[in-house]
């Protein structure tokens, strides 16, 4: 028996939607072709299209399917970038906060080294919140010059919900569209998609399949397309669409849509259950993120910091004993790297690289919190121990040196 903690990577799919996607991949069609088995294949779109339409109270018309959360945030940064450039070439700031998901800091910094972009990192607080008048001051210091901003919704690192509402109302004001990635929110927390210029989405965060998703965009709103073809999409966007995918997707939503509120309740009462029972195994442990309701953090998501123990030494053992759990850093070519979402937050790079995020979803119980503190004891004294053995190492190696 293994024990997933993982969630916020990808959750398990959904018994509708498998169901959902089986059925459909039953047929043949494309969905651009003009024969029977082509408008029948349409006709699964574009019912998916508005279920997914009807549970995020928006118009179908605003929903862009695409092959995931990564796709949709970089349409939306880049294609918001072309439009509004394209439409008035002075307007050459980017607003985007510190703690965005790869998917939005990578096109971003893009933008930066290729485009000639002037960005504006935002800051975040210590629990990981973007200041809604550092964007106020911004958008006001340089009317007229902002092509667009990206906040996210929620962090998927260490689950901080961000103040969306006023930072949606500062664009307004200042005409500025706002580009929010929801991926981590959406299905856990409730989310007003009409509030954002676009919305990122990803079907295999909420319980459907992976490598297909939507970006939720705001009728009349222009956009640059990344990819072009035949322009299925709303001349957006264009590729054969993926049915079983869309279908799968559209019974994902509509499930966990429908019960946000209930659902993340228990959802958050086992996160702060596990929460309490790690601090009493470790009580030198440290929580990152916000503390508070669903306003404040994600509910599945815990994030804790155990000082001594590097993460990844943590994340093999506890794997080995069967618990799957997510390094709270970044790891690049190998080497953990800290998380940028963490020193942004200003936690120090060992502190950052001594991190784990637990994250909970639908299928999680209090089992799994059982399993994990039942193996964190011991995989906590080997990492510890194995801490100190680097460092007795590192030193070693500096005296060697003559450092
Ligand atoms: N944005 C956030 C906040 C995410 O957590 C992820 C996935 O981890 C993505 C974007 C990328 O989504 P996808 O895996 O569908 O490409």
């Amino acid at each position: 028996m293994r024990t997933y903690l993982d969630h916020a990577a990808t959750t398990p799919l959904l018994d509708c939607a498998r169901e959902a996607m089986v059925a459909a991949l039953a047929h043949t069609g494309n969905a651009s072709s003009l024969h029977a088995a082509g408008r029948a294949a349409r006709r699964r779109v574009e019912e998916s299209r508005e279920t997914i339409a009807a549970a995020l109270g928006v118009t179908p018309s605003e929903v862009i399917f695409t092959a995931g959360g990564t796709e949709a945030d970089n349409l939306a940064v880049k294609g918001l970038w072309w439009a509004r450039t394209a439409q008035d070439p002075t307007r050459r700031r980017v607003l985007a906060s510190r703690i965005e998901h790869h998917a939005v800091l990578d096109p971003v910094h893009w933008l930066g080294e290729h485009e000639g972009a002037e960005v504006v990192w935002l800051d975040v607080d210590a629990e990981g919140r973007v200041d809604v008048e550092q964007v106020r001051a911004e958008l006001a210091a340089h009317p007229g010059q902002t092509a667009l901003v990206a906040v996210m919704w929620a962090n998927n690192e260490v689950g901080t919900v961000q103040p969306i509402t006023e930072v949606a109302a500062a664009c307004a004001q200042a005409g500025v569209p706002l580009h929010v990635d929801g991926v981590q929110a959406v299905g856990s927390i409730p989310v007003d998609a009409a509030l954002p210029a676009t919305l990122a989405i990803s079907a295999h965060k909420l319980g459907g399949p992976v490598g297909v998703g939507a970006l939720v965009a705001r009728r009349g709103l222009e956009l640059t397309p990344l990819t072009h073809g035949g322009g299925q999409e709303r001349q957006v966007r264009s590729g054969t669409l993926d049915v079983p995918a869309i279908v799968g997707f559209a019974a994902a939503a509509e499930r966990v849509l429908g019960d946000v509120v209930a659902r993340s309740a228990g959802t958050a009462a086992l996160r702060d259950e596990l929460f309490g029972r790690v601090l009493e195994i470790a009580p030198d442990s440290i929580v990152n993120g916000a503390v508070g309701g669903l306003d404040a953090r994600l509910p599945g998501n815990a994030h804790v910091s155990f000082p001594g123990c590097e993460s990844d030494a943590l994340l093999m053992l506890l794997d080995s004993a069967g618990v799957e759990v997510s390094m709270g850093s970044a790891c690049s070519a190998g080497v953990p790297e800290p998380s940028h979402v963490l020193l942004a937050m200003g936690i120090d790079p060992v502190r950052a690289r001594s991190s784990l995020r637990f994250s909970l979803g639908h299928t999680s119980t209090r089992a799994d919190v059982d399993a994990l503190v039942a193996a964190l004891p011991a995989a906590l004294a080997r990492a510890g121990r194995a801490g100190q053995v680097r460092i007795s190492a590192q030193m070693a190696a500096a005296a060697r040196d003559g450092g």
